[in-house]
């Protein structure tokens, strides 16, 4: 095992499979303009936030597009709705409004609507609700969007643990 890695391994601060990059996790904080936050970066097919509030980052995204998402992130620390009635609207709601942070700063970023099913439609109306609509029609996501819709679902339901996206 090189340095660098028993370095990360030990840091215990990224989980198996991400590793830190200082440097990178301080340019794309400050191109998202975003408070200092745990950054850990890997291979992954979708970026999330930890319980713990740890932004695993992939680390194949442009550093605009990263800042992008980490604002998008950020945005999670807070509580989500707790389960029961009224959970899945409130939370698709929250989530909608996450994803329009992201899309707005790729707008300001000067980066194409494409990366995202419904980023042309939301930069031509800035219109939260339909995210939303899309969100709660396509559970399983499509593209760059992960199954934010199923997951929504399994936290409203009577298990509420997980990382979110
Ligand atoms: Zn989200």
């Amino acid at each position: 095992m090189s340095l660098l890695l028993l370095i990360a391994a030990c840091s215990g601060r990224c989980p198996d499979g991400t590793s830190p990059d200082d440097a990178r996790a301080a340019a794309i904080l400050d191109l998202s303009g975003a408070p200092d936050a745990p950054i850990c970066f890997g291979a992954r097919d979708h970026s999330v936030i930890t319980a713990d509030g740890v932004l695993l980052l992939d680390a194949s995204m442009d550093d605009p597009s990263a800042a992008a998402r980490v604002l998008h992130l950020l945005a999670h620390r807070g509580p989500a709705p707790p389960p029961g009635p009224g959970c899945v609207e409130a939370s698709l709601t929250q989530e909608a409004e996450a994803w329009a942070l992201e899309l707005r700063a790729r707008a300001r970023m000067g980066l194409p609507a494409d990366r995202y099913p419904f980023e042309l439609s939301f930069r031509q109306s800035d219109d939260i609700g339909l995210i939303a609509r899309w969100l709660r029609e396509h559970p399983d996501g499509a593209g760059h969007v992960d199954a934010v819709g199923a997951g929504i679902a399994r936290r409203c339901g009577p298990q509420t643990t997980g990382s979110r996206r």
